[in-house]
């Protein structure tokens, strides 16, 4: 397979192009396209298998369209640490360089009120890690109900983490206007498994 085969959008294939990419990774070979056909993903990957650009890349290209509304986000990626967000957030910033699309990065330690100013100008891709995304939604600060693609990367740490309660809110908050779920671990503990069959839709499922 060629990234040229993956029917992703001319500018998304200039940006991979220019980071010197060859050619996709298992896991970009098999999520991409129904990603791109609008179905929910299972990705079972590990760190390093290509797994960011395997989702950042479809969801560039299907949100190019559209324009995002003041503190209602088009988009969602959940991550369980600081880290792994904005490791995320670096490689959307080069996957996304030749489209119009803001992002917006919710992490401890930053100020409220910096991230509350970002999230007022409408945001594209928000970048998240739980805890701190549902602080600014209590705040009344950021509406989910815009939300139509979601994100979850390594779900396995988010269990390790205690974080499995925060993300099943998550998937309640955005139910209605959600249309698109992504979701990645690197195994499939019982209590992912259980997540994945209530909050998955008939998943494309790519095991690497
Ligand atoms: P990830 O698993 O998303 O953390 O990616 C692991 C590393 O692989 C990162 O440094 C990426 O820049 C790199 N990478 C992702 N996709 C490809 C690809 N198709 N060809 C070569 N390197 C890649």
């Amino acid at each position: 397979t060629k990234f040229a085969d993956l029917n992703l959008s001319p500018k998304v294939l200039k940006a991979v192009e220019e980071t010197g990419y060859e050619t996709p990774t298992p896991i970009q070979a098999g999520a991409i396209p129904p990603a791109l056909e609008g179905r929910d993903v299972l990705g079972i990957a590990q760190t390093g298998t290509g797994k960011t650009a395997s989702f950042t890349l479809p969801m560039i290209t299907k949100l190019a369209r559209g324009r995002a509304r003041a503190r209602m986000p088009r988009s969602l990626v959940l991550a369980p640490t600081r880290e792994l967000a904005m490791q995320v957030a670096e490689n959307f910033d080069a996957y996304a360089k030749h489209v119009k699309l803001s992002k917006a990065l919710l992490i401890g330690g930053v100020s409220f009120k910096e991230q509350e100013t970002l999230l007022d100008k409408g945001v594209d891709v928000l970048i998240a890690t739980p805890g701190r995304l549902l602080d600014h939604f209590e705040r009344g600060k950021l509406l989910l109900s815009g939300v139509e693609i979601m994100v979850v990367d390594e779900a396995d740490r988010m269990l390790d983490m205690g974080f499995i309660p925060d993300i099943e809110r998550i998937f309640q908050i955005t139910q209605t206007s959600r249309k698109q779920t992504l979701f990645f671990s690197a195994t499939m503990a019982p209590e992912i498994e259980r997540i994945t069959r209530t909050f998955l839709n008939d998943p494309a499922k790519i095991e690497v």
